[in-house]
């Protein structure tokens, strides 16, 4: 079993070779093999912090997890969410699987060519196309660039060795594969159009190809799991039912006192102001720590106005975020914000709390006098009339 299968193990190619492995799951599930724990692992950091990623370390290097391990982790997670048997859950999951997949594609694609060819553990852009059967509905924009929808400054050819920066793709994928919820921007009206294909950015064929990961993930869950290796993760089960339950902030601070906040969510917020775009997992943190204090995706908009984070792209994620049907997600533990590169632990801090969430409640309690930011806000705003 190959490390690239491991790290994505919703390719194609990474299915036969579970099915062609001398493995049996409801063997391996008696057995409580380390790709059991780890597809614990998988489902439970999906749900409570939007990462599959292992906390032991990336993968491959760092894990404390071998490619076996890693990869039939997978397909015992699926049963671990049939079990779960909850459509917000399903959802979630599949949202992390593919959120942690871009970020992996992220970081291959960032390693150069002569590293590439060196190492088989890393994806190129045609490689994931062709997965998905986007190879002849994607081609790169050979023109130079001309501003506008999906553009930007940037020349179309990305440099050498490098992948471009803008591409065509056909306009029945895209509207398969994107969301006008994502924001205006994405609206078709709002693109650069030309003989049945849509310009896009590299950044924005990789959101895109995330929601083609999302879509394969959540295809075909739930299932119906044999009764045997139902039995035998009964427990697993249960242990997430629990751990659910418990993550849920029954009384969130509901005070919104910046000066108070967590330094990793000032950090974000101070990138964010200088027009920095955030990655995923950094937007994820923020929307989740805003949410989570009590604010409504209305307020979350206005606090993050000046600020490179687009309005509808908020509004979808927090609305997400606050949907009431499951499990509201919790704010990433520290931990997992380190691993990120989000937390710097200014002053050993997180021997105080294990979330910026806690540490945010901490100071609140501490704090002489807060000022609520949407006290002043309403007091700055000018009455009608
Ligand atoms: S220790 Fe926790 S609260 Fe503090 S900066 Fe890091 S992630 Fe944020």
């Amino acid at each position: 079993m190959d490390a690239l299968d491991a790290k994505y193990p919703f390719f194609a190619s990474a299915r036969e070779a579970v099915a062609a492995a001398a493995v049996s799951l409801p063997e391996l599930v008696a057995a409580d093999a380390p790709a059991v724990d780890r597809a614990r692992e998988r489902v439970e950091r999906a749900l409570l912090e939007g990462t599959v990623a292992s906390e032991s370390g990336s993968f491959p290097g760092e894990s404390a997890y071998d490619a076996q391990a890693e990869l039939l982790s997978y397909p015992i997670a699926r049963i671990l969410v049939s079990l779960l048997d909850s459509d917000p859950a399903i959802e979630k999951y599949a949202a992390a699987e593919a959120g942690t997949a871009l970020e992996r594609v992220r970081s291959d694609l960032e390693t150069d060519d002569e590293l590439r060819s060196v190492s088989s553990a890393t994806v190129a852009l045609d490689d994931l196309l062709a997965e998905f059967d986007l190879a002849d509905a994607v081609r790169p924009d050979a023109a130079p660039a001309v501003g506008g929808a999906g553009g930007g400054s940037a020349t179309a050819a990305g440099g050498p060795g490098r992948d471009p920066d803008h591409y065509w793709i056909g306009v029945g994928p895209y509207l398969r594969l994107t969301s006008s919820e994502w924001g205006d921007s994405w609206r078709l009206v709002n693109r650069a159009v030309a003989a049945g294909e849509v310009r896009v950015s590299r950044d924005e064929l990789l959101t895109a190809l995330e929601a083609a990961v999302e879509e394969r993930v959540a295809e075909g869950l739930p299932f119906a799991v044999d009764e045997p290796i139902a039995g035998e993760l009964e427990s697993r089960v249960a242990d997430l039912r629990r751990l659910l339950s418990e993550r849920t902030y029954a009384e969130p601070p509901d005070v919104v006192a910046p000066a108070l906040f967590p330094p990793c969510m000032t950090n974000l917020i101070e990138k964010a102001e200088r027009d920095v775009t955030l990655s995923s997992a950094e937007s994820f943190a923020l929307m989740a720590f805003l949410v989570g204090i009590g604010m409504t995706p209305d307020e979350v908009v206005a606090f993050c106005a000046d600020t490179s984070l687009d309005a509808e792209g908020i509004r979808y994620q927090t609305e997400y975020l606050t949907d009431e049907r499951g499990t509201q997600y919790p704010p990433p533990t520290c931990e997992t914000l380190a691993n990120y590169g989000i937390c710097h632990n200014e002053d050993d801090h997180m021997q105080v709390a294990a979330d910026p969430l806690s540490y945010y409640e901490k100071r609140v309690a501490a704090a002489d006098e807060v000022t609520d930011w949407r006290t002043a806000r309403e007091t700055d705003e000018p009455s009608e009339g």
